[in-house]
């Protein structure tokens, strides 16, 4: 088959095959699994990322990537493809991929909500908010506007109809540009502005949108802060009630060695954090620190401003969204975890002072004038569809035309895609390399008297997080500390001592300060020591295994002499 591309975007089909190529092509690297099957019995991949010959994944830290749960947002799919592809053909030549993949492993869901996309890549593509199962209720909408490409150019666009009563009129500067009539103004030439569609069971006075009855949000049924349908739409019967989140759920659940994660979306180009409910104040301090330092290093990779949620990214100033990943991540395991919206057309235009979501709400004039002159500049006039009269059969003559939302604002343009995917991996490894990692400093046996051995097991955390990633994870009691277990041959006893001991929690260089004077003591809070005391004999192998939910395992042997 051919090489994957980053030019382009892939149904389900091709995105499998691409998938098990490359884990073909190393398999020393890559396994891909099916971590579950999605309401249409579609498979969720999963290819787990690791240089096996260093040791299995589930013994080193790991970091979750997952893309596309909104089936519309196809790029973050290719976000996912792009990083797995990077990690593949650049182990051994770059260092840090090298380094990772040699003590980290990764879990890579490029399309968790396989079944949604598949309708974007239908000849007459519709676009659902997330899953394909209708909810809440499995009947075909009787009323309204459906949303559908009507004059057959493969495109749902705008439809502008002239009205006295419109919202909209021409840009005096640039008529293709439309904006908001003055509040007092009357006299001019006025559009409605719908999106284009025929119109089920019009009355030929009323106009209404339906909803598709495809009325999921995936990303509201994570279990943390859910809510019903009466508080928010689409949440689902209860939470986790979806195969594809349920998949996750358990999966991460049952890989205890994940140390953060990133779901990646679209669109306004923004590195998102909890809470999406609470203020900053309410998070540990260190965690909040923690956060910040991270998201200031996602800001200088990426170009990409790391914000709260709660704070910066909220659709309605008095209305909070609840069962989204990062929350249920954060809160309940207590590891980082972030939303990574691709793509600022916005930013890519030259407009670089604006609040995301809030810009929709309002932002002057001059901003669609950028936007326009980017589509003629930047995109070609792709971006764009001059206004075409048709004969709608409800409406009566009107044009058809606009912003093209699919191909320029959703996701990248294809000739834009590689690039705006390749700024993430470089913070992705990062984020994986600040993890926890146990590490051996010395395994020991001093002969104490003829036939008794002390013996000794000490272990770092090298790593830059303490084992327990987050002062959240203490609260939620989500990971005990370093267990360290001794093994006993035949002949050999334990004098004092445990064969199972819990050593604690190390700490890792996350919460040291700037300045190296005061206070600082550098002192050994990221060092556990065990001891026991044995009788054997002289030649046997004693081995020890010390292990970290968090931060892997390391073993060790010594021969008594
Ligand atoms: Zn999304």
């Amino acid at each position: 088959m051919s090489e994957m591309r980053f030019d382009t975007y892939y149904a389900y089909d091709d995105l499998t095959r691409h998938l098990h190529a490359l884990a073909a092509k190393r398999p020393d690297l890559v396994s891909v699994e099916s971590i579950g099957a999605s309401y249409e019995n579609r498979n969720i991949w999963c290819a787990t990322v690791t240089n096996s010959a260093t040791g299995p994944a589930d013994e080193k830290p790991a970091f979750w990537i997952d893309g596309n749960i909104h089936a519309t947002e196809v790029s973050a799919s290719t976000a996912c493809l792009y990083f797995l592809h990077k990690l593949i053909t650049r182990y051994g030549i770059d260092e840090q991929i090298t380094r990772c993949l040699d003590t980290r492993a990764f879990y890579i869901v490029p399309r968790l909500n396989p079944d949604g996309p598949e309708l974007i890549f239908a000849d007459n593509p519709r676009a659902v908010r997330s899953s394909v199962r209708p909810y809440p209720f499995d009947e075909e909408p009787i009323e309204g506007l459906r949303p559908t490409d009507i004059d057959g150019n493969g495109r749902v666009l705008s439809m502008r109809i002239p009205d006295p009563l419109g919202v909209w009129k021409e840009h005096a500067d640039d008529p293709r540009v439309m904006v908001r009539r003055d509040a007092d103004e009357v006299g001019g030439r006025y559009f409605r502005l719908l999106p284009e569609g025929l119109i089920e069971n019009y009355d030929g006075v009323t106009l209404t949108v339906q909803h598709s009855k495809e009325g999921l949000d995936l990303n509201r049924n994570y279990p943390i802060e859910w809510r019903t349908e009466g508080e928010q739409h689409g949440a689902g019967p209860f939470p986790t009630s979806e195969p594809e989140v349920r998949a996750a759920v358990e999966f991460i659940t049952s890989h205890p060695n994940i140390t953060g994660g990133v779901a990646f979306h679209t669109f306004s180009g923004v590195l998102l954090r909890p809470y999406g409910t609470h203020a900053d104040d309410t998070l540990p301090a260190e965690d909040l620190w923690t956060f910040q330092a991270i998201g200031a290093k996602g800001k200088a990779i990426t170009g990409y401003p790391d914000i709260s949620v709660f704070h910066d990214f909220k659709y309605h100033p008095k209305e909070v969204i609840t069962g989204v990943f990062d929350d249920w991540l954060y809160d309940h395991l207590g590891v980082y975890a972030w939303t990574v919206e691709i793509w600022s057309p916005q930013r890519q235009a030259g407009i670089t002072e604006y609040k995301y979501i809030d810009w929709f709400r309002e932002h002057p004039d001059a901003d669609e004038l950028t936007l326009m002159k980017w589509n003629d500049e930047k995109l070609g006039g792709k971006g764009w569809v001059a206004w075409q009269p048709f004969d709608h059969p409800q409406l009566g003559p009107l044009e058809i035309g606009g912003w093209d939302n699919r191909h320029c604002f959703r996701n990248p343009p294809p000739e834009f895609l590689e690039k705006e995917v390749a700024l993430f991996p470089e913070w992705l490894l990062w984020q994986a390399l600040i993890s926890p990692r146990l590490t051996l400093h010395s395994f020991e046996a001093t002969p104490l008297s003829e036939g008794v051995w002390r013996l000794r097991l000490v272990v770092d955390n090298e790593g830059w997080l303490p084992t327990y990633v987050t002062k959240k994870a203490l609260e939620r009691k989500a990971c005990r500390g370093v267990i360290a277990e001794l093994e006993l041959p035949e002949g050999a006893a334990l004098q004092t001592g445990k064969t199972r001991t819990d050593l604690g929690q190390l700490e890792g260089r996350a919460y040291q300060s700037a300045a190296g004077f005061g206070w600082v003591a550098d002192t050994t809070s990221h060092r556990a020591k065990a001891e026991w005391v044995v009788t054997g004999v002289a030649g046997q192998t004693l081995r020890v295994k010390a292990r970290h939910d968090r931060a892997g395992v390391v073993r060790a042997e010594v021969v008594l002499a």
